[in-house]
């Protein structure tokens, strides 16, 4: 094989035969750094050419490896040209079908000839075909023999071809397995045994050259016991690292807000409702935090419409009231732009200043900002993730608000955390998320912060009604618009599109605005998408607030946050498109007042089992936790997930999602390592998320 006998896992991959300068770069783009990244790149799914099948028993739809011999050879000219070649082993004939073929091939395949072929079965239109099958001729004296293990097909990356994966992860189990005065494994026989893992040199091993007997269906959901050793290694690193996290920032320093709460009383009396107990007991929970002279670092956890943004204009005022800065960092500038309105609203004759901070803003802007920011004390800055740019600077920055965490993501969190720090001091930090997860993941996703929960709404609010209908009955939408309209309420018309393309979702947001105007006489309706430019959105918003737009035509720019609580109908046009954490959240810009509520979630036929029980799932229950657990069911194994917008970590082996089962096992591991083992942990946090680590040198 050619590798050098004193290579160690953590080498770079350079050092592997067949990795020149080129190949490593484009390694580097998936995260191959090293050797050891080789072996936890697992393959996404196998072949089976560890047996022949007889072409009389292939079934369609199956992956088989056949051999026959080569009845006739001939090119076919329909609407596209093809080369056919029928083989027979005297149990049946397969068509072998190229669409794209070399006359050099061509002549190589003739009459008589004996090959060796894998692909996936189907149905032709005379017999069962394999459309471009992997080949080779075979000489029947002296046949090569068939392969001894389960062949792993790796997940690529532009460039990278399937060989060239399949040759590295052969080199780094060489070098695995030679490894032997660094051992390799990580996990202490007592957790090994505990929690009755296999080892690691094993479960590498096999999940990258499984044995002809292996469990394809369990290795291709990712639950073979191999595999789940692996996740959980991974899980146990993630959970420690976060953990890390928290011990370092308990050690670091904080201002201690000494405020009483005059400001309060004045703020409460302006409000138009009061708070909840729930609101109340979290609030009670963040003030205790804000007290102390170590950073506060705690999730406010609140399904959406909870009301969890007036918690967090209290927790500022406390801040503020105590001559410190506040940031309020939104995900969206339309959300930023909001919170601005309302906050200006509740901190009118406080006496405090209230600053826009987004990406766009002039120069002039800027410096008048930090002028603001470097001369004043109770100053808030509100605004996107552009309010932690480098030419921002904070002079007495005391609590950092982050809302909608989910939006950000694991690495943006602590990496903000980490700009926090100067010297050994840090802000304190509300981070708020509407992303309902259970208890056992919020352990291990936010091991690093305190919890608190608003675990129900404000009071008066009804049900939202969802009802699921087929794009063709859109027309008996326009009636119900109407009726809204007309009884003063206002709606949403929610446009989406699989693609991520913003042109495409800005495009089709603009012919349904079009279309819908020309239907609906006499009702006001605006339209609103991410390629506007500020200022329009922000004008369009200002007059859907104000009741001047009636009806919304949106693309989901209007996802998070947005806040029109005389907003009573929800239109959500091709529902089946988007994951059930995003409809909840699209949802649940209405039922924000004490009006009753529908939403409308229109999907394009025929629809595919999972979304008809996604849709399902928004009908019967309006509750983010009960449809936070039918996700993680619905999910089930074997479905690639994507943690994306959801704020869960975006692991290399794991799914948090899909292994959550497992959390429970690592939390009181990590628990063990921590106590009997603890120079193990640094090792496992510097093998998972090494070069990650880099914002919490705290
Ligand atoms: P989210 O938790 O999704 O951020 P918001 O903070 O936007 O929710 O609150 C949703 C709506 O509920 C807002 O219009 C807000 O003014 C209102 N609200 C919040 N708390 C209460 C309360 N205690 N009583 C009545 N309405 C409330
Ligand atoms: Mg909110």
């Amino acid at each position: 094989m050619g590798t050098k006998a004193s290579l160690s896992l953590t080498d770079s991959v350079l050092e592997l035969s067949g990795v020149g300068p080129k190949v490593e770069e484009k390694l580097n783009r998936v995260g191959i750094l090293t050797i050891q990244d080789c072996l936890f790149h697992l393959p996404l799914r196998y072949q089976d050419k560890t047996r022949l099948s007889l072409i009389g028993t292939l079934q369609a739809g199956q992956e088989a490896l056949v051999e026959g011999t080569i009845e006739i050879t001939q090119v076919k000219f329909g609407r596209r040209r093809s080369l056919l070649c029928l083989i027979s082993d005297g149990t049946g004939t397969l068509m072998l079908r190229f669409f794209h073929f070399s006359r050099a091939q061509q002549q190589r395949l003739e009459k008589g000839t004996v090959l060796r072929c894998y692909g996936q079965i189907r149905k032709g239109s005379q017999s069962l075909e394999i459309a471009h099958p992997e080949y080779r001729h075979i000489d029947p004296d002296n046949a090569p023999a068939i392969e001894k293990q389960l062949t792993a097909i790796y997940p690529l990356t532009e460039g990278l071809q399937q060989r060239t994966l399949q040759k590295l992860a052969t080199q780094a189990l060489s070098v695995l397995s030679k490894d032997e005065d660094k051992p390799a494994e990580l996990l202490p026989d007592e957790i090994l045994s505990t929690f009755d893992l296999p080892d690691l040199v094993y479960a590498l091993s096999y999940v990258h050259c499984p044995p002809p007997e292996a469990d394809l269906q369990l290795l291709k959901a990712r639950q073979h016991p191999t595999q789940q050793r692996l996740s959980f290694e991974e899980l146990l690193s993630q959970h420690l690292s976060l953990q890390r996290v928290r011990q370092k920032t308990q050690a670091l320093q904080a201002t201690p807000m000494k405020s009483q709460g005059q400001l309060r009383k004045k703020f409460m009396q302006q409000l138009a409702f009061t708070l909840t107990p729930t609101q109340e007991k979290v609030l009670g929970e963040i003030e205790q935090d804000l007290k102390k002279d170590i950073p506060m670092l705690r999730l406010l956890q609140g399904d959406v419409g909870s009301g969890k943004t007036v918690v967090s204009a209290l927790a500022a005022l406390r801040v503020l009231e105590s001559d410190c800065q506040v940031a309020l960092m939104a995900p969206t500038e339309l959300l930023a732009e909001q919170h601005f309105q309302t906050f200006s609203q509740w901190f009118k004759d406080m006496d405090v200043e209230i600053l826009l901070i987004t990406g766009k803003a002039s120069k002039s802007d800027r410096d008048a900002n930090l002028n603001v920011l470097n001369n004043k004390q109770r100053v808030i800055a509100i605004g996107t993730h552009a309010l932690f740019q480098k030419d921002i600077s904070f002079s007495n920055l005391g609590l950092i608000i982050i809302d909608e965490q989910h939006r950000f993501g694991v690495h943006q969190r602590l990496s903000l955390l980490d700009k926090g720090i100067v010297e050994d001091y840090l802000p304190h930090q509300l981070i708020m998320t509407a992303t309902p997860i259970p208890r056992t993941l919020a352990m291990t996703v936010y091991a690093d912060l305190d919890i608190s929960i608003i675990d129900a709404p404000p009071p008066n609010r009804q049900e939202i009604n969802t009802v699921v209908i087929s794009n063709d009955r859109r027309n008996e939408i326009s009636a119900r618009i109407k009726t809204a309209c007309d009884d003063g309420r206002q709606v949403y018309w929610v446009c989406t599109l699989i693609e991520e393309s913003e042109v495409l979702q800005c495009q089709t947001a603009t012919e349904t605005f079009q279309q819908l105007s020309e239907r609906l006489d006499g009702v006001q309706i605006g339209l609103i998408h991410g390629r506007m430019k500020n200022r329009e959105k922000e004008a369009i918003m200002a007059s859907f607030k104000e009741n001047k737009i009636q009806l919304l035509v949106a693309t989901t720019v209007i996802e998070v946050g947005v806040d029109v609580p005389n907003a009573s109908l929800m239109i959500i046009e091709n529902a089946e498109r988007l994951g059930l954490f995003q409809l909840h959240q699209l949802r649940g810009r209405v039922g924000r007042g004490s009006v009753k509520s529908d939403c409308v979630l229109m999907y394009q036929a025929p629809l595919g089992d999972l979304a008809r029980s996604r849709l399902e799932t928004l009908r019967n229950t309006n509750d983010g936790f009960e449809i936070a657990e039918k996700d993680l069911q619905l999910r089930g194994p074997g479905e690639l997930t994507g943690t994306r917008q959801t704020g869960l970590p975006d692991l290399r082996i794991a799914d948090i999602l899909r292994d959550a089962r497992l959390l429970g096992d690592v939390q009181r591991a990590a628990k063990m390592l921590q106590e009997k083992y603890p120079q193990h942990v640094d090792l496992l946090i510097k093998r998972w998320l090494g070069k990650e680590l880099d914002y919490s040198n705290v």
